[in-house]
């Protein structure tokens, strides 16, 4: 699992990263409202876990921000120390799915985790076009036809599905792809000619394009200059 840890709080936030790190989970993390709303926005997880008393946004606004968006609808897990009813009403209806006061166990955080992303599942299916991923049975296909991508493509071309219409740069993809530390080599370029050699070239339709000196972006019906 994929998880977007947002607390402004150091040791407890090294704390869960650590613990979730060691459980095999993926774990990206912000310790203020702003970065953790960009990374949420623009990175895909399978949950994000938000500290609701945050420097800048706080975790409710970012709660009701992405859900304005409802581009894919990540579970939600809030952390407190408010633990007054009115409150945790408050979260569930700005769209959080859960709820845990601190202090909490960890082994506990990660049994609600796993359970969010069992939920979560049927979101699974991305769709751009006639392109569907299933990321549940990791299996691509375009027009019906299966599509054969290495681990770092799937990756990539789930980064572009779940930004539609959204131009990604360098710094976005490198990001979603390898955290903070990139390859010093120009890896992405080579990754985004194998995923477009594979999505678009057996097709009349292309639906990756490079959008110049910006980065690229995954669309039907791009207008391409002339
Ligand atoms: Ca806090």
């Amino acid at each position: 699992m994929r998880v977007l840890v947002v607390e402004d709080h150091r040791a407890l936030a090294a704390n869960i990263c650590d613990y979730l790190e060691g459980r095999g989970f993926t774990v990206d993390f912000a310790a203020d409202g702003l970065t953790g709303l960009h990374l949420a926005a623009t990175f895909s997880f399978d949950a994000l876990v938000l500290d609701l008393g945050l420097p800048g946004i706080d975790g409710l606004d970012i709660v009701r921000l992405l859900r304005k968006r409802a581009t894919e609808g990540t579970p939600i897990l809030l952390l407190t120390a408010r633990d007054t009813l009115d409150e945790k009403l408050e979260g569930f209806a700005a769209g959080a799915d859960d709820y845990l006061v601190k202090p909490f166990a960890l082994k506990e955080l990660e049994a609600r985790l796993r359970a969010l992303g069992r939920r979560g599942r049927h979101r699974s299916i991305l769709r751009t076009g006639d392109l569907v991923f299933d990321r549940e049975r990791v299996v691509v296909e375009r027009n019906g036809r299966r599509i054969d991508l290495p681990p770092i493509g799937l990756r990539l071309l789930e980064l572009f599905m779940t930004s539609p219409g959204r131009v990604l740069g360098r710094e976005d993809l490198e990001h979603g792809l390898w955290g903070d530390e990139p390859p010093t080599s120009d890896a992405l370029r080579t990754h985004i000619h194998v995923l477009r050699t594979a999505v678009d070239r057996p097709f009349d339709k292309p639906l990756l394009h490079t959008v110049r000196g910006v980065g690229w972006v995954l669309e039907k019906d791009r207008d391409v200059p002339a």
